[in-house]
């Protein structure tokens, strides 16, 4: 049966994709987790580095998107880009409707549902879904690794060893 120019484009757009957006400043392995887990219940991820300038990140936007290009060499059906601008708008722009968040515990939850809620309300079509974060992964944190690192401390295991390496690089030579 052939397909209408029109019914192809549908299909293209049937196509569940999923934006998870972050600061991944750096990405760590509880973030890793839920872009695995998200490729196995979505068709596809892309992992959105965010761009804020009202934050102040250790690692530039470039650095953090060529981590994750890295990290996702191992993940076929995830992708990275960098955004800015509102999240409800790029999303859109990738011609879907669901935004992925991952949640570790209730503090996680306050924000995230504030967020959620506030996206929907700018664009009532989006989708906020949550993937809950594993064990061994529920006390990782970005700005804890940060520290431990900064003081001497060992990472391993709490980050991929391509981030591990560009932390130690980074922050010992500050
Ligand atoms: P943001 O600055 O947008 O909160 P983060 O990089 O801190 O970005 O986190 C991106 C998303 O990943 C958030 O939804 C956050 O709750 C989730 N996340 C962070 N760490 C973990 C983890 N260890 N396990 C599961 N989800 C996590």
């Amino acid at each position: 049966m052939n397909l209408s120019a029109k019914e192809q484009g549908g299909k293209a757009l049937n196509k569940r994709i999923a934006v998870y957006p972050g600061s991944f400043d750096p990405p760590t392995a509880g973030h890793l987790n839920i872009v695995k887990r998200g490729t196995e219940i979505f068709d596809q991820v892309i992992v959105a580095v965010s761009q804020s300038t009202s934050k102040k990140y250790l690692f530039s936007t470039e650095e953090r998107v060529e981590l994750w290009r890295k990290l996702l060499k191992r993940i076929p059906r995830a992708r990275v880009e960098s955004f800015s601008g509102l999240l409800v708008n790029y999303v859109e722009s990738k011609g879907t409707k669901i935004i992925l968040r991952g949640l570790r515990n209730v503090t996680d939850f306050e924000y995230e549902i504030q967020m959620a809620i506030t996206n929907k309300a700018l664009k009532p079509r989006l989708e906020t879904v949550f993937i809950m974060t594993e064990g061994t992964y529920s006390h990782l944190a970005a700005s804890l690794i940060k520290e431990i690192v900064m003081m001497g401390g060992k990472v391993t295991g709490m980050v991929p060893p391509e981030v591990e390496k560009e932390l130690k690089r980074k922050l010992r030579a500050k």
